[in-house]
């Protein structure tokens, strides 16, 4: 996988405001938020879209959405509610090849999305 800017927060090389790490997931608010909470929970282990997961990684992906949960409910978010979220590719609207949950919260949300 190519290196994105999400490596580099990864690494600690450019600043992110960092709100909830384990040992295989960082979360961290995003740059240009949808929502009063839009944060982004990212496997440490490179992984470009949802595509490319293998069936070796099913744990991760499972781990990547019990992180936004347990944020969720540590934050008093999970009773009212919140979006989860993983755009692939261009149809999907990603636009940085690391995948990443989205955390949605803070106001209600609208179905169908745009
Ligand atoms: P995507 O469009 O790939 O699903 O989501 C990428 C998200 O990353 C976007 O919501 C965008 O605002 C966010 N983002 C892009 N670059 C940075 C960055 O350098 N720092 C942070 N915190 N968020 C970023």
């Amino acid at each position: 996988m190519s290196e994105t800017i999400f490596s580099k927060i990864i690494r600690h090389e450019i600043p992110a405001d960092i709100v909830y790490e384990d040992a295989d997931v960082l979360g961290f608010r995003d740059v240009n938020p949808q929502a009063p909470v839009h944060v982004l929970f990212i496997p440490k282990q490179a992984l470009a879209t949802l595509n490319d997961a293998t069936p070796e990684q099913a744990s991760l992906l499972g781990k990547l959405l019990l992180a936004a949960a347990a944020y969720a409910k540590r934050e008093g978010l999970a009773e009212r509610g919140y979006r989860a979220v993983i755009n692939c590719n261009e149809d999907g609207g990603q636009t940085v090849f690391h995948i990443h949950v989205h955390l949605l919260a803070g106001r209600k949300m609208h179905w169908p999305p745009g």
